[in-house]
Parts: C-alpha cells; sequence; structure tokens
C-alpha cells in the first residue's frame, strides 16, 4: 500500500500571496497594520466563499426532503450556553511564559517545557482554564442581567428551536435542521490564515432520529461528507476520515470523526461528525422547563431524539478547496499558475473578453455579457494582452473564457478556451450558453 501524498509546506505561502494578488482574502484593517488574526474575504472570495455554502446547502438542505434550514441569532443569553455547558466546559488550557509574556494553549505546545517564542525553559505558569467564548452586553444597561456572548458554534440555535421546526413542519425523526453561519471563538492561537480565525463561518445539521437508529445514521452521515469534498474535487487522497480515541470523546458524545484535509503543515480537520446522544435536548428541556421530544404516535413511545451533527467550517474548507486545487505548469516556456476549482466552487464560471476596446467589439461582448450573466457568475475583462487576461482567470480558477475577436463581427462565432488544458473551440454566439450548459 502506498504512504499516500507528502504535506508540501511550499503551498501555504503560493496560495496566502494568491489570495491577496488576486483579491481572494484580504487581512482584515490591513492598513492599521492588520486586526489579531481576522480576515476580509475580497472581489473573487466573497464569490467563492458564497458557492462553498451553495453548494453545503444544495446538498444538505435542497436536494432532501428531511432536512429543513434556519438562520439564527448569533447573540444569545447566558442561560443557552449554561445548559449547552459551553460556560462550564469551552475552555482552553492557557499558559504564560513569565520571561516574555506570550500565551500559549498548552495542548499545542510541541514541547511543553519551553517557549517557542523566547526559548526558555521552565518558565510556563499553570494553565488554567480559559473561556473561549466572546462576551459582551445587550442594551444599554450594564450588569449581570444584560450579559449576552456571541455564538461560538451554530448548533444550539438548532437545539432551542428543535420543538418550534418540529411542529411547524410536522417532521418525524429522522429529520434534520441545517444552517450557515458566523461564529466566534477567542482562540488563544489563531493561525495558518484561515483555517483558525476568532471569527469564522461554520455549516452545521443537527439530525435528530430514534435511539434505536443513531449508529446506522452516524455511518451514514460519515460516508456522506466524506464523498461531498471528493464530488467537488478534493482528491480522496488528500482526505481521511479519523475516529476520534476514547481520550478525545466529549463526554456525552459516544462516537465522533474528523474529516481531515492534508494542508501543507499536515493533518487538518476540516469537519466533524458526532453521535451526541440525546444530550442536548435533555439539558435544554432541564434547563429551560420545556418538553423537548417525540411521540411516536404509530409505536405509541414517547422519547428524546437522538443527534448526529456534521458541523463543517466554510471558511477553512474554501482554505482547503483553494489548496487542493493550486497546480503550475508551462506553457510556452512560462510558468502558468492555475487553480483547478469544480466550476461549481469557482468564483466566476465564464469571462467575456473582448480582443480590443474598440465600440465595435465593445458593444456585442457586452451584450453577451449580458446573457451569460442572466445564468452564471460572469466576469468581463478588458483591460491588458489577451495572455494576460487568460493567465488571471487561470489563476482565479475561472473554467471557461469567451472572447470576441474581430471575426466575431462576420461570423458570429466566438471562441470559448477550457482553463484545464488551454483547449479552444469556436461556437456561435447563440449557443453560448446552450454549450456551457452541456460542458459543465
Ligand atoms: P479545532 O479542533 O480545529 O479547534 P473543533 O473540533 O473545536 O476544531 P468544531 O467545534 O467541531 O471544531 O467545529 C466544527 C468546524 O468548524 C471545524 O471542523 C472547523 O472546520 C470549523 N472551525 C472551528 N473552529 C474554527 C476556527 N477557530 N476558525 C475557523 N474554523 C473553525
Amino acid at each position: 500500500m502506498s504512504d499516500g501524498p507528502s504535506p508540501k509546506p511550499e503551498l501555504f505561502d503560493q496560495v496566502v500571496n494568491l489570495c491577496k494578488r488576486r483579491g481572494f482574502v484580504f487581512q482584515s484593517a490591513e492598513i492599521y497594520g492588520g486586526f489579531r488574526s481576522t480576515y476580509d474575504y475580497g472581489p473573487v472570495g466573497v464569490l467563492m466563499l458564497r458557492n462553498v455554502k451553495d453548494a453545503w446547502w444544495r446538498t444538505m438542505v435542497q436536494r432532501r426532503h428531511d432536512v429543513v434550514g434556519l438562520d439564527t441569532a448569533i447573540l444569545g443569553p447566558p442561560q443557552i450556553w449554561e445548559a449547552s455547558g459551553h460556560l462550564q466546559n469551552f475552555t482552553d488550557p492557557l499558559v504564560d511564559c513569565r520571561e516574555c509574556g506570550q500565551r500559549f494553549r498548552e495542548d499545542t505546545l510541541n514541547d511543553p517545557g519551553t517557549c517557542p517564542n523566547c526559548g526558555s525553559t521552565d518558565s510556563f505558569t499553570e494553565a488554567r482554564n480559559f473561556n473561549l467564548m466572546f462576551k459582551t452586553q445587550a442594551g444599554p444597561v450594564t450588569g449581570s442581567g444584560a450579559d449576552a456572548y456571541l455564538r461560538p458554534e451554530t448548533a444550539q440555535g438548532m437545539f432551542v428551536n428543535y420543538a418550534n421546526v418540529q411542529t411547524s413542519t410536522r417532521k418525524k425523526p429522522p429529520f434534520g435542521i441545517a444552517q450557515i453561519g458566523k461564529s466566534f471563538r477567542n482562540e488563544i492561537t489563531p493561525g495558518n490564515f484561515v483555517f483558525r480565525t476568532r471569527e469564522f463561518e461554520q455549516m452545521e445539521m443537527e439530525y435528530f432520529v430514534p435511539p434505536d437508529e443513531a449508529a446506522k445514521w452516524y455511518e451514514y452521515w460519515c460516508n456522506e461528507r466524506l464523498n461531498w469534498y471528493i464530488e467537488l474535487g478534493i482528491s480522496p487522497d488528500l482526505l481521511r476520515l479519523r475516529p476520534h480515541e476514547d481520550d478525545e470523546l466529549s463526554h456525552y458524545s459516544s462516537s465522533t470523526s474528523d474529516i481531515e484535509f492534508l494542508f501543507p503543515w499536515g493533518w487538518g480537520e476540516l469537519e466533524g461528525i458526532a453521535n451526541r446522544g440525546d444530550y442536548d435536548l435533555q439539558q435544554h428541556a432541564e434547563h429551560s422547563g420545556k418538553a423537548l421530544d417525540f411521540y411516536d404516535q404509530a409505536n405509541e413511545v414517547r422519547y428524546v431524539p437522538y443527534v448526529i451533527e456534521p458541523a463543517a467550517g466554510a471558511t477553512r474548507t474554501m482554505m482547503a478547496f483553494l489548496m487542493a486545487a493550486y497546480d503550475t505548469d508551462t506553457v510556452n516556456d512560462d510558468e502558468r499558475t492555475v487553480l483547478r476549482l469544480h466550476p461549481s466552487i469557482a468564483p466566476f464560471t465564464v469571462a467575456v473578453l473582448p480582443l480590443s476596446k474598440k465600440p465595435q467589439l465593445m458593444e456585442p461582448a457586452q451584450k453577451l455579457f449580458s446573457e451569460l450573466a442572466e445564468h452564471f457568475s460572469t466576469d468581463f475583462d478588458e483591460t491588458q494582452a489577451i495572455g494576460r487576461r487568460y493567465r488571471r482567470q487561470d489563476e482565479i480558477g475561472t473554467p471557461y473564457c469567451v472572447t470576441f475577436d474581430f471575426d466575431s463581427l462576420d461570423d458570429e462565432a466566438v471562441t470559448i478556451r477550457y482553463r484545464d488544458t488551454m483547449e479552444q473551440v469556436r461556437i456561435p454566439i447563440t449557443g453560448v450558453v446552450q454549450w456551457l450548459r452541456d460542458n459543465l
């Protein structure tokens, strides 16, 4: 058996540089020196991130009659986090170096006796539990009654709405509630670009099942979720499903597996799939005093559903897609950078490139742009020499470029160029939409 691919450390800087150069991701507040591991998504990044979220939503909600969507508040009262256990347990062990004052997460230090910043030995304080939730206050009056928290995960919004959703939709287990949205964690050591940030986006689904079916559905969702990344173009040898060891499991979870991707620094989590049992609904029922269960009329039993949760990170996943797609090849002795992104997550599906800025080409090219833009995410670029424009589209992963040239005025046809092979075909202008549909 082969050992599989090795991590490529050089890929990290290549992708980070490309992100800045082409407008995928910018450091937040960059003109002020940047702000604490926060990032802004640029003109092409925002398109790609939206595509990643749409691809997840299509698979997890749109194509399923057993899963419904939800969008819950980011701000929440302490009661939610008391019941969920986050106030008590959502902590990382924090140590300070007495010499240089830097702080670290003890469980991520390679050598817990040596400070990675200043090299001092035995300079760390005792580890103390640091809660990762951002606390704020809601309203103009301070005091404990005004305490509020930014959610550290989207999941609890789905648990506290279990009864609202179940009664309004009449869904019966097995059924799921899915949500995409921002989460906030005051990470001690954010880093590796957008892999670990304090503000990020999650894509989570809570699948409520009869308790005796939980093991079956857990297996099912592990497979479904792994296949999602493969179908969107990540090579299977860059992915693995890693079951948690017993000592890694949360106290309420009977089984958890992580889907991991081979990042430039090694394997890292993209998504966790957990069998959470009935822990969450039981906790919220107890703390709120509201019944959160299900009466199965056919079998005349009442039970609290078990939950299988596939929890993925949208921003982290976008980074994995970028890293998996990054490639270089040689064209006419020049190195070409190309993002071999799956068409459904590429920022643009197609770009219209008029060969010249002369009005006789610009006008019909703009008309073609308007027609394509009704159907596809379409770019329009008239700026530089055509070769440079092709390179730019290759670098942002646009699968097809449509070139409008002077011959187009006579033969009413355009040239379509495919990103991966650079092959070109001539197609009547009226057939471009259909051609793209057939070839995507
Ligand atoms: P990690 O072990 O990397 O801290 P986790 O196990 O705490 O992650 P979960 O709580 O399972 O993560 O969250 C689900 C997903 O949300 C993760 O798989 C990841 O993709 C994403 N995620 C979690 N924390 C962050 C973060 N700080 N920045 C970006 N994405 C994150």
